[in-house]
Parts: C-alpha cells; sequence; structure tokens
C-alpha cells in the first residue's frame, strides 16, 4: 500500500492494470493476449490501433513513421549512430547529465561524438552551442531523469534534431517542425519494460551502416512494419491501454496541465521550506517530471527516506550518482499522492528543521 514515486518505471491507472488483466484473462473464454500470435490480425490490429492513437496524441505528421523496437532505450544509443551517419563519423551531442552521457559514450564506439554543448544547472541557448552544420544529427536528452533537469521547449537547429525522451513523452506536446527522431522506451510513461516507441522522419531511413544487425536496422523495420522479428506483443498491449487511457483523460494537454500542476506543488514545498530543501536547477530548466533535491542537511537524508517509507511513500531515493531525493510524476501518479507527498515534507522540515 501507499503510492510509489519510483524514476525507474510509473505506476499505470487503476483502470488501464484491470483492462490489462482482462486481456490476460478474458471473462468469456476468449483468446489471451499472453499467447497472442504476432502473426494474427487481432495484433495486427492492436499495433494499427496503438500507433494510431499514438498519432492521434502528439499530431504526428504523416511523414513522420513510428516504429516499436524493443532493448530498450540504451539500445537506441547505438542504434542512432549505426542507423544515421550513413558513413559519416560526426555526430552532436549535449551533455545535460546522466542519460546523455550514457547516449554519449556508446555512440563512441561507432562515431565521433562532439559535444557542443554543456549544462551545469542551466541548459545553454542553442544559439551558443558549437554545432558544426556539418554533423549528422545533434542528440538531445529531453528530461535528465537522474538529475532532474529538462529541456523547456525543442530547440530550433541546422541539423536533424535526435531526442531521447524517455521520461517525457507524452507529458507535454511536440514540436514535429524542430524534431527528426524520438524515442522512448515505455516504462515510465507508457506502460511496462520491453517496448521502445521511435518516432522518425522518413529522408533519414535508408542510411544504416551495412554490418547494423537486421532487427536493429530502422529501414528494415519500417519495412516490416516492426515485425522484423517476434514484436514485444504483451508491451505493445499495455501501451495500447495506457494510450487510449490518455486520451479519455483529455490527452497530452491533461497530461501537461497534471505534471505542471503536481510538480509545482513539489517545488513550492521546497521554495517555501527556508533552504532545508535545496534544488540549484535554474527555474526554467526545473524538472515537471522529476524533480530531485537534497536536504539541507544531509545527515537527514537517511532519515527523510525511512519516515517517508513508513508514511507509505516510496521509491524517492535519489539516483546512486546524484544523491539526495527524486520525485517522479509520471502520466500514472495521482494527484493525492502528490497532496500526500507535500505534506508529508512540509511536516518533516516543520519537525526536523
Ligand atoms: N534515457 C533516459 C532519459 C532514461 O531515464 C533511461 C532510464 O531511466 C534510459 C534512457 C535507459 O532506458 P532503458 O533502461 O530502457 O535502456
Amino acid at each position: 500500500t501507499g503510492y510509489s514515486f519510483s524514476a525507474a518505471s510509473g505506476p499505470l491507472p487503476a483502470e488501464v492494470r484491470a483492462a490489462v488483466a482482462e486481456a490476460c484473462m478474458p471473462p468469456n473464454g476468449g483468446r489471451s493476449i499472453l499467447s497472442l500470435p504476432f502473426t494474427s490480425d487481432a495484433y495486427r490490429r492492436l499495433q494499427d490501433e496503438t500507433e494510431a492513437c499514438l498519432r492521434r496524441l502528439l499530431d504526428i505528421p504523416d511523414e513522420f513513421r513510428v516504429l516499436f523496437l524493443q532493448g530498450g532505450a540504451t539500445l537506441q544509443f547505438a542504434m542512432l549512430p549505426l542507423n544515421l551517419l550513413g558513413g559519416a563519423r560526426l555526430a552532436a551531442y549535449v551533455d545535460t547529465g546522466h542519460w546523455s552521457r550514457r547516449a554519449i559514450e556508446e555512440a563512441g564506439r561507432y562515431a565521433d561524438p562532439d559535444i557542443v554543448a554543456r549544462a551545469v544547472g542551466h541548459i545553454p541557448h542553442e544559439h551558443d552551442w558549437q554545432l558544426d552544420p556539418r554533423a549528422a544529427y545533434c542528440h538531445i536528452t529531453t528530461n535528465e531523469t537522474a538529475d532532474g533537469l529538462q529541456f523547456d521547449r525543442l530547440p530550433a537547429i541546422p541539423v536533424p534534431l535526435v531526442a531521447d525522451m524517455s521520461s517525457d513523452l507524452l507529458t507535454r506536446p511536440l514540436d514535429f517542425t524542430r524534431l527528426a527522431l524520438g524515442y522512448a522506451a515505455t516504462q515510465k510513461t507508457i506502460g511496462v519494460p520491453g517496448l521502445t516507441v521511435l518516432i522518425l522522419r522518413a529522408d533519414l531511413l535508408g542510411r544504416a551502416h551495412p554490418a547494423t544487425p537486421r532487427a536493429m536496422n530502422y529501414t528494415a523495420q519500417a519495412e516490416a512494419a516492426s515485425r522484423v522479428n517476434t514484436p514485444p506483443v504483451f508491451p505493445v498491449l499495455v501501451a495500447h491501454r495506457m494510450l487510449h487511457w490518455i486520451e479519455r483523460q483529455g490527452g497530452v494537454a491533461a497530461m501537461a496541465a497534471a505534471v505542471e500542476r503536481r510538480s509545482a506543488a513539489v517545488y513550492a514545498v521546497l521554495d517555501d521550506s527556508g533552504g532545508f530543501y535545496r534544488n540549484t536547477i535554474a527555474r526554467a530548466h526545473r524538472s515537471r517530471v522529476n524533480p530531485c533535491f537534497h536536504l539541507a542537511d544531509q545527515g537527514l537524508t537517511e532519515r527523510f527516506l525511512d519516515a517517508a517509507q513508513r508514511a507509505g511513500l516510496h521509491d524517492l531515493r535519489g539516483h546512486p550518482r546524484t544523491g539526495g531525493i527524486r520525485v517522479s510524476l509520471y502520466n500514472g501518479v495521482e494527484d493525492e499522492a502528490v497532496a500526500a507527498l507535500a505534506g508529508f515534507m512540509r511536516e518533516f522540515a516543520r519537525t526536523q528543521g
């Protein structure tokens, strides 16, 4: 019992859990999703409806393709250079924190990653990036899940913009006039682990390195409707139910309003705490999805986490690299969870401060 604020995976709303359970154990003895062959018409319909719903929610233009892949966001760190360099070596990267560095490290195995800007508590404006227009693409991490730092908008740049949106896809609208490729593992904002959604402009296809494994080749996957091999049937089902739930709530605008309201409630506690809780990120770049903070007296961190746990507020420990506390507010988190957390934080500061 209680509430989870885990950064690794987001909670699914009760309605979505019930719909998934019903698909696993159909009440009238129908076919369970757990044994549905990917070759069946029923699965094709499921995948087509999932894509159509994602297209409606994000208003994805026709010239973009949607792929349903496996291997998590981490596999994309390698698949991007393999698929996009087209024989070149130069790829631009913005270093905003932990996850962008993981992407840069992995790209270094296939490309010459050029770090065009670094964020320290604040993301430099794109006019100040040292961007070589010959770069095959420029990679950003729209929301740094470990650091609590988020782009407040997509930058306007002269090379194809590639974005890891694993922790904020479907928490705000997307500007497709600025984006060439966006990808997200689905376990945080869209469902369960096992599926990675990739949205790319069709003119980026056809550039893969010849040694790219076929299951990792965007062009081969696009031509095979993401079924070069067996797709992740069950995670696609969960995404289908979650996307339709988002649509019933009022779509991405409703998700954006919710995450804005919930993060504002958390930041209000930090800002009103007289320095008891500390966040050093510039206001414009504070993450709406993963507010991170430290206790000014870091000796109180373990006591905070223990007391929170006893109050039914779980999974608040910060990323091991940053320490402190992290509150993840993915689409399935409820307002009452955030209200309980804010109340707890105020009380903790009052009694321990
Ligand atoms: N990128 C970002 C922004 C993340 O937050 C995460 C996971 O936390 C990843 C990539 C890695 O995702 P996966 O574990 O699916 O490879």
